[in-house]
């Protein structure tokens, strides 16, 4: 049994690792199979919040279909998530959607390039995310941790934070979602960890550049190989300023 202490001692995150530890004793034989253990921590995370919703009196968020100021900023993955997220580009994306996929992300890379890390912040904070189509998410099911975490209570006040460009502005969100999420991607990184594979928080655009340009960037990450190692992770790019 892992270690449970690592992302606190709440029953919480003992259940979610328990289900963590369950997937990984099945992946021996399997590495690739690892990418079955963030969608069964992802499933439990769903089921938690639902049953939360069933049982305590919550507020409804104002987030819908076709609404997308959250998607306009700079996302950070785990490697399992940019794992996950490539394998299913390969297997259900048209080569032309990969093609485009992969226009997206050399544009994105090309005009912050050589930018401070301010200006880097501001243009991304206005520019969609590479899997915006048509205001839509095209990988919805298998969006990361974060994106599932921000729930907001005013589709108003993500408007007007959007067009002002402010930052920093107060919006009113749902705190379970981003609680469990995160700590769901907590487990996940921490039962990672413990396999000895590759970690740490990329840039979206980044990880994904990464694991297109490989031949088979999820077989080598699952292996043990290293696919995102020349990145900068989130903690360093943001405390060098780059
Ligand atoms: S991955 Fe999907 S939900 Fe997340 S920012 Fe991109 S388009 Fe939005």
């Amino acid at each position: 049994m892992h270690d449970q202490t690592q992302a606190g001692p709440d029953a919480l995150s003992v259940y979610l690792f328990q289900i963590a530890d369950a997937v990984q004793k099945k992946v021996v034989d399997s590495p690739l199979a690892l990418v079955s253990m963030i969608r069964e921590v992802t499933a439990a995370a769903d089921q938690i919040l639902a049953s939360a919703a069933l049982t305590c009196e919550s507020q409804v968020p104002d987030c819908g279909s076709g609404c997308s100021f959250c998607c306009h900023s700079r996302i950070h993955v785990i490697p399992l998530e940019a794992v996950l997220i490539c394998c299913h580009v390969h297997k259900h994306f048209s080569p032309e959607a990969v093609q485009g996929l992969k226009t997206r992300i050399r544009s994105n890379l090309t005009y912050t390039r050589g930018s401070s890390f301010a200006r880097r912040v501001a243009v991304k904070d206005r520019t969609p995310c590479i899997f915006l189509d048509h205001h839509a998410c095209s990988i919805y099911d298998q969006r990361p941790f974060i994106c599932r975490t921000w729930n907001s209570l005013s589709r108003q006040d993500c408007e007007t934070a959007f067009i002002s460009g402010n930052q920093n502005a107060e919006i009113p969100c749902l705190s379970g979602p981003n609680y469990v999420y995160t700590l769901a991607r907590d487990v996940v990184q921490a039962v990672c960890e413990t396999m000895h594979l590759e970690t740490g928080r990329f840039e979206l655009v980044s990880a994904m550049d990464r694991c297109l340009d490989l031949a088979d960037a999820p077989s080598v990450w699952t292996g043990g190989g290293t696919v995102f190692g020349r990145l900068k992770t989130e903690k360093n790019s943001e405390k060098r300023g780059m």
